[in-house]
């Protein structure tokens, strides 16, 4: 059974609503760079970044990260890995990363996200965006900006649909 949870003008406000509040939070865009984690965490950060170019005329670095690396639970798939490979081509010495994912769960995605990212410099702060937060958190983390926060069963599952790849923006919860 599926139910949609957000539509594409609920999703794109709630963009523009984690933009402004990326920009409060950070007093502007000056020091800053987006990460997304690979895939749906990539399409959400270029909106981002297209929004604080609109809004405030400054070209945020953005860099691509893949994790599936670095967890040691899920197995590995090459098929997404030959789609967007890590890609940080910019210093993150003292900058603040926003780490930017679809979906929050385990939280043990972000924490091989923050591993992974200690290797390529020192940040002087990373924070955290997700459109969705559907608990049954793992680890003590959480996010600094949320689309929304839905509480969802573990059988349940977020399915985050993207005009990059199925034509149109959506979020629904899929029961099994
Ligand atoms: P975690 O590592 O926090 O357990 O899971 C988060 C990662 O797995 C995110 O990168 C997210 O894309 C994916 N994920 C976990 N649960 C769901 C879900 O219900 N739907 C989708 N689309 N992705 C999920
Ligand atoms: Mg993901």
């Amino acid at each position: 059974m599926e139910k949609e949870l957000l539509n594409e003008q609920e999703i794109e406000r709630i963009l523009t609503r984690i933009t402004h509040e990326i920009l409060e939070k950070n007093k502007g865009a000056q020091n800053i760079c987006l990460i997304g984690i690979v895939t749906g965490g990539v399409y959400l950060a270029e909106r981002i970044k297209n929004k604080i170019k609109e809004t405030e005329g400054i070209d945020v670095p953005l860099g691509v990260l893949d994790i599936s690396f670095y967890r040691d639970d899920i197995n590995i798939s090459k098929k997404r890995k030959t789609i967007k490979p890590t890609n940080i081509p910019f210093s993150i010495d003292n900058r603040t990363v926003i780490l930017v994912d679809d979906v929050l769960f385990t939280g043990r995605s972000t924490r091989a996200a923050m591993d992974a990212l200690m290797d390529f410099g020192r940040p002087a702060q990373i924070q955290l965006a997700v459109l969705i937060d559907r608990g049954h958190r793992e680890l003590p983390i959480m996010a600094n900006y949320t689309g929304k926060y839905i509480p969802t069963s573990r059988e349940e599952k977020i399915k985050v649909n993207f005009k990059e790849t199925t034509g149109k923006d959506s979020v629904l919860l899929i029961k099994q």
